[in-house]
């Protein structure tokens, strides 16, 4: 079994795919950074973030992340590995279903579960550790959208298949979807003043999502819409603020570079588990 998922893998995370999804990756980054730069010139947006360093991190998750080497080597081998096994999920429900209203719902479905996957990596002590990579960026730009720990990129990307699964949505159905996914996703962490007018309350904009990552406590665990910002304002979890944070991150952690973005959930998880407290009074008692 393991020598079989072991075998999958390799092949899938073949250096003739991860060349040619990190020169797709380069191409879609350059312009999306190209419109939103410009976007942000016109509305006299700070653009500043730019020529920061932690650009340049996000920059590098963003190629990471398009790259599909962390799918291939792990969240494809285990899905490749269970599909066959979990075949009897895929019941297709909106089988028969003309395709527009049939495409449209399975993008409303899967935002849905987006939300409340999103809600639980808040409110699960081990999840919310590896989201903090994602919370730590205070200097947001466009390719923070892409700033996710590996870890959890694999959780996430296991629990959304199931909902797909279901589905039984066709892989040619998800690609404009996931292109409208990445640029409704960028946009939002852009510093592009806009709130979308009426539709605020009805998809997530720059400034509801800004909100996301602010580091005011009231503004802590709130707006966790992807796409729809429906979501929030349904289950209670959505707040609206006039003005964009004055500050984004979390408070006590930084994370200066980029290894320390990827070794922060260890550290909260090691608080979490093992606060500061508890280890004194092991060192104290050993000592004594
Ligand atoms: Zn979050
Ligand atoms: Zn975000």
């Amino acid at each position: 079994m393991l020598w079989e998922v072991l075998r999958w893998a390799v092949n899938a995370a073949s250096s003739h795919h991860v060349v040619v999804n990190v020169s797709k990756g380069l191409l879609v980054g350059l312009v999306l950074l190209i419109i939103i730069y410009c976007l942000e010139r016109y509305y006299g947006a700070p653009t500043g973030q730019y020529r920061s360093r932690h650009f340049g991190y996000d920059a590098l998750y963003w190629l990471w992340t398009y790259s599909h080497l962390n799918r291939l080597l792990f969240t494809s081998a285990i899905i490749g590995f269970l599909s066959g096994k979990l075949a009897v999920l895929n019941l297709n429900p909106l089988h028969g279903l003309p395709v527009v209203p049939r495409y449209i719902l399975y993008w409303v479905i899967v935002d849905f579960f987006a939300y409340w996957i999103h809600r639980w990596r808040h409110t699960s002590s081990v999840m919310w550790a590896f989201h903090t990579t994602h919370h730590s960026q205070e200097t947001l730009s466009f390719a923070t959208v892409m700033r996710g720990h590996p870890v959890e990129y694999v959780v996430t990307d296991l629990l959304m298949f199931v909902p797909l699964l279901v589905l039984g949505a066709p892989p040619k159905a998800w690609l404009p979807i996931y292109y409208v996914h990445v640029f409704m996703e960028a946009i939002q962490h852009s510093h592009l003043p806009w709130r979308f007018g009426p539709l605020y309350y009805v998809f997530a904009s720059p400034m509801f999502h800004s909100v996301h990552h602010s580091v005011s406590a009231e503004h802590h665990d709130r707006n966790f819409g992807g796409i729809l910002s429906i979501w929030d304002f349904l289950f209670g979890t959505a707040v609206t603020a006039a003005q964009r944070p004055s500050k984004y991150g979390l408070q006590g952690i930084a994370t200066p570079t980029l290894v320390s973005s990827l070794v922060v959930p260890f550290r909260v998880l090691r608080e979490t588990y093992w606060p500061v407290a508890e280890r004194r009074t092991v060192h104290v008692e050993k000592a004594s």
